[in-house]
């Protein structure tokens, strides 16, 4: 067996730093074998710049949206660029899935090593079916209306009938609060028992104001849909209060963006899991809310309750790579008191538990095959060499 014998100025393991002088032993296939002081390494020693860390885990993007980069301005506010994605989110199929073919090379480079991705048509499924990197494909339901789901579900249904030909996990998921009726969240609770699903949640203020009073911006997108009212009664509380008691059967729900959440709806989401064995994880996409509304999520605030937090960079209609050293790099900028140590762990190690990928990705274990990761803690910058 040939190994390699990995230094770099700092290892991070997917928890934490370790001490100096450590070098990482991984097989040739990258399969981890130990940690050891360079005093046992003996020779051939390869010295890297950087940090290394385990290969990280992107649990939220949309591959099947690579064309769209640099199509929609940033700060349009969640509403424009819903119905700017609408409007131009249609191509050609062959630009389409050359996109996802070169977002699935780049991720791969930077250090991306499985991604929880949500899906709405079959384009990705090629790609998919070549890539080395571990998938977990959220066949996203849009229904306004209970009186659509039947013909609607059937659609869906037949597009997650595809993605079930690869290996890895395909289920449905709920697309956003303000996007799924009543009904809807019934049957996909039902479909999904035990599974990992997620839903864009509090990305905008404007999602609380439709809840609690029926009015502002998303007006503008049922307005789209031919209706001039929102579909979803008033209710005295906020989204995510109103959505997550659908959710009874065991599912890890990834709870995605989180922009405009409150320590209130934190407290009511842990209590409800609780009572419903449902884990939540809740994961940041920093470039997405920087890109769409300009804002930043309550990072201090799901740190204060203990959150299994993680990260995504959801898609390139709403970043400028994809990238999670970038990502670190945005939390790191917007909250200068949270540590390195700290966001590489909800990159690598809480990504990989969050998608029950642990047996393999998330840390440098005996036995794992993590990917092998150089990080550049001044340009964040990463780059896959094992
Ligand atoms: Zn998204």
């Amino acid at each position: 067996m040939r190994y390699r014998k990995l230094k770099a100025a700092k290892i991070f393991n997917g928890v934490e730093f370790l001490d100096e002088n450590q070098v990482l032993i991984v097989t040739e296939n990258g399969i981890v074998e130990k940690i050891t002081s360079q005093a046992d390494a003996g020779d051939d020693v390869e010295l890297l710049d950087g940090i290394l860390t385990p290969g990280f885990i992107n649990c939220h993007c949309h591959i099947e949206l690579s064309h769209m980069k640099d199509v929609i301005p940033p700060y349009t506010g969640l509403v424009d660029f819903l119905l700017a994605v609408i409007k131009n989110r249609s191509t050609e199929a062959e630009q389409i899935e050359e996109s996802i073919a070169a977002a699935e090379e780049e991720m791969y480079a930077n250090g991306i090593v499985g991604v929880a991705d949500i899906c709405n048509t079959p384009y990705a499924i090629a790609v998919k079916k070549q890539s080395s990197l571990r998938w977990h494909n959220l066949v996203e339901v849009i229904n306004l209306h209970d009186s659509n789901l039947e013909k609607q579900l059937a659609h869906y249904n037949a597009v997650l009938d595809q993605y079930q030909s690869l290996p890895g996990n395909s289920v449905l998921t709920p697309h956003a609060p303000y996007t799924v009726s009543a009904a809807t969240y019934k049957a996909i609770n039902a479909a999904t028992a035990n599974q990992i699903i997620s839903i864009h949640n509090q990305e905008t203020e404007a999602e609380a104001e439709l809840f609690q009073k029926g009015t502002g911006n998303f007006l503008k997108l049922y307005a789209q849909f031919g209706s001039h009212q929102s579909p979803f009664a008033v209710s005295s509380t906020s989204s995510l209060q109103t959505y997550l008691p659908y959710f009874t059967n065991g599912q890890t729900v990834l709870l995605v963006h989180n922009t405009f959440i409150t320590e209130d709806d934190i407290l009511f989401a842990k209590e409800h899991a609780e009572k419903h064995g449902l884990t939540l994880v809740y994961c940041l996409c920093p470039n997405a809310n920087k890109y769409i509304e300009n804002a930043m999520p309550p990072v201090e605030l799901l740190m204060k309750h203990d959150c299994h937090i993680v990260l995504g960079t959801d898609s390139y209609s709403s970043n400028w790579q994809l990238n999670i050293a970038s990502e670190i790099k945005t939390l790191l900028t917007a909250f200068p008191k949270l540590s390195l140590e700290a966001v590489l762990k909800w990159a690598t190690y809480n990504g990989a538990v969050a998608m029950q990928w642990h047996d393999m990705l998330g840390s440098f274990e005996k036995g794992k095959k993590p990917g092998v990761v150089v990080l550049d803690e001044k340009k964040f910058t990463s780059q896959r060499i094992v």
